[in-house]
C-alpha cells in the first residue's frame, strides 16, 4: 500500500529507485485517492485521461521523473482546456505547453489534471470558481484558501504528491496556510509567466505546493529560470551581479545559524491576529531561537499599505489582461446585434460577479480623471514599500510574519469582499516588493490537539533572489 498522506518526493523517489512501486503503481494510487476523495473536495476540474500513459514513460532517473502532480487551470498544457475558472474560457485548448510545463515534463514529471480555482485567480477562498468551490479536506465546512484552493486541496488530501499554483497577492501562501502545506512563492522573474493564464502580470508569479520544504526546494529547482519568452525573467548572474540585487550576499550568514538573523514586524501584524494564530507564532519564534537564529525586532511600518496598493495596482491590471476575452479571440462568443453588442453579451455571460467587479475598479483607477490620484500614487508608494522592505534586509535575513490572521473560514462567512480582501494582508508585501516568501506549516490552532484543530501557517519572506534563506531556516524549522 502506498501512503500517500505521508509520501513525500523525495520518499518517493526512493522508493522508485529501490523498486517498493512503479511510476505507474504510484500514478494509479493517485488515481484512486482522487476517486475516493474528490466527490467531496472537489479539487480537480478534470483528471488527464493519459497519466498512466505519462507514468509508464516516465524515466524515474529524472529529477523528477514519475512524481504525480497537479497543476492550477491557469498553466497551460498542450492540447488540454486551461479555463482559469472561468466561463468564458470553458472549452478553451490550450495550443502551446507553458514554460513550466515543458520544465515538468522534461524532469520526468506525470501531469494529473487542473485544479479548481478562483476564476482568472481573484479570490481567497476558491468560492469564486465558475464551477463550484473546493472544499478543505481538514475540514469540509471551511475552505481551503483561494485563489489556488484546488492545488492546495489536491496535495494536503493525499491525491497528489505535489502541486503548482500562482500566487498574484497570496494565493499559493495562504491555502497553504488553510491546509496544513508548504506553500511558496519565488522571487518576482524566477520562474516563467509564459504560458499562465494573465492576471495581474506585474505581481503573478507561478510556485510549488508540497507537503516539506524540501520537496519545494526541489520543485522550484526545477521551473525556476530565465525564459525568451518572458522579458522579465531573471538570469541567477543578473541577479548575483546586479547591485541592486542582494543575491547571496547573506549568503556567507547561511554557514552558521548564529549569523542568520530573522526580523519580526510586530507593529506590522499586532492588533490584527485571531489569538490562536498570536500565541502560534510566539512559539514559532521560540522555536527558532532554540535553534540558534538570533530574532530582531524589526519596524516597517509602510508595510500597512500594501493591501490597499494591492487593490489599486491589480484591478488595472486585471482590466487591461482581461479586456482580450472579447468573444473574438479565445473561448466563448455571445452573438448580439453588433460587434460592440457581441462583446457585452459575451463578457456579460462570461464573466462571474468578482472578475466584473475588478475590470469596473481597474478601469476606474485608470482613467484619465484619476489616474493620478490612485494609479499614480499607488505606484509610487509601491516603491516606498519595497525600498523599506530591502532596506530591512540589509540587517536580517528573513522576515516572519504569520502567513493568514485566521486560521481557515468557513463557506459564506466573508461574502462582503472587502472582509475577503482581508485575508491577504501579510502575503501581499511579498508581491508588491517582488520578494520571495513561503508559508510553513507551523501547528495547528487550539492546544490540546483535538478534532476541530486547524492548521496555521508561519510566512517566511526574504530578499529578492535569496530563496536560499527561505529553504535553509524553512528546512530547519520543520525538523
Ligand atoms: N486573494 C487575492 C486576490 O483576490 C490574491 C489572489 C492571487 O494571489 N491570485 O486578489
Amino acid at each position: 500500500m502506498i501512503d500517500l498522506q505521508k509520501l513525500t518526493i523525495v520518499s518517493a523517489r526512493e522508493a522508485l529507485k529501490k523498486g517498493d512501486f512503479t511510476a505507474r503503481e504510484l500514478t494509479q494510487a493517485c488515481l484512486d485517492a482522487i476517486k475516493h476523495k474528490d466527490p467531496e473536495v472537489h479539487a480537480f476540474l478534470e483528471v488527464f485521461d493519459d497519466c498512466l500513459e505519462q507514468a509508464e514513460k516516465a524515466n524515474i532517473n529524472l529529477p523528477l521523473g514519475g512524481i504525480p502532480i497537479a497543476l492550477k487551470d491557469n498553466m497551460l498544457v498542450k492540447g488540454k482546456i486551461a479555463s482559469a475558472g472561468s466561463k468564458i474560457l470553458e472549452n478553451y485548448r490550450a495550443t502551446y505547453d507553458s514554460t513550466v510545463v515543458k520544465k515538468l515534463k522534461e524532469a520526468g514529471a506525470v501531469i494529473i489534471g487542473r485544479t479548481n480555482c478562483d476564476e482568472f485567480a481573484m479570490g481567497s477562498s476558491t468560492e469564486n470558481s465558475a464551477y463550484g468551490p473546493t472544499k478543505n479536506p481538514i475540514d469540509p465546512e471551511r475552505v481551503p484558501g483561494g485563489s489556488s484552493g484546488g492545488s492546495a486541496a489536491a496535495v494536503a488530501a493525499g491525491m497528489v504528491l505535489a502541486a503548482f499554483g500562482s500566487d498574484t497577492g497570496g494565493s499559493i501562501r495562504q491555502p497553504a496556510a488553510f491546509t496544513g502545506i508548504v506553500g511558496m512563492k519565488p522571487t518576482y522573474g524566477r520562474v516563467s509567466r509564459s504560458g499562465l493564464i494573465a492576471m495581474a502580470s506585474s505581481l503573478d508569479q507561478i510556485g510549488p505546493f508540497a507537503k516539506t520544504v524540501e520537496d519545494a526546494e526541489m520543485l522550484y529547482e526545477v521551473v525556476k529560470g530565465q525564459d525568451p519568452l518572458d522579458s522579465t525573467t531573471l538570469s541567477d548572474s543578473s541577479l548575483a551581479n546586479s547591485s541592486d540585487v542582494s543575491f547571496g550576499k547573506h549568503g556567507q550568514n547561511l554557514l552558521g545559524k548564529n549569523g542568520f538573523t530573522i526580523g519580526v514586524p510586530r507593529d506590522f501584524f499586532e492588533g490584527q491576529l485571531d489569538k490562536d494564530v498570536a500565541e502560534n507564532f510566539e512559539e514559532a519564534v521560540k522555536k527558532f531561537e532554540s535553534l540558534g537564529y538570533k530574532i530582531k525586532n524589526i519596524s516597517l511600518p509602510l508595510l500597512k499599505y500594501s493591501l490597499a496598493v494591492y487593490y489599486i495596482l491589480m484591478p488595472a491590471e486585471v482590466s487591461s489582461n482581461l479586456a482580450r476575452f472579447d468573444g473574438v479571440k479565445y473561448g466563448l462568443h455571445v452573438d448580439g446585434e453588433n460587434s460592440i453588442d457581441d462583446y457585452f453579451k459575451t463578457r456579460g455571460a462570461g464573466f462571474g460577479r468578482e472578475a466584473r467587479r475588478r475590470i469596473i475598479l481597474g478601469t476606474y483607477v485608470l482613467s484619465s480623471g484619476y489616474y493620478d490620484a490612485y494609479y499614480g500614487q499607488a505606484v509610487n508608494m509601491k516603491r516606498a514599500i519595497t525600498e523599506e522592505l530591502r532596506d530591512a534586509f540589509k540587517e536580517v535575513d528573513l522576515i516572519l510574519t504569520p502567513s493568514t490572521p485566521t486560521p481557515a473560514f468557513k463557506f459564506g462567512e466573508k461574502s462582503d469582499p472587502l472582509s475577503m480582501y482581508l485575508a491577504d494582508i501579510f502575503t501581499v508585501p511579498g508581491n508588491i516588493s517582488g520578494c520571495p516568501s513561503a508559508s510553513v506549516p507551523s501547528g495547528f490552532s487550539g492546544l490540546p490537539a483535538q478534532a476541530g484543530n486547524l492548521p496555521l501557517g508561519l510566512l517566511l519572506t526574504a530578499d529578492l533572489g535569496n530563496e536560499a534563506a527561505i529553504f535553509e531556516a524553512g528546512k530547519d524549522f520543520q525538523k
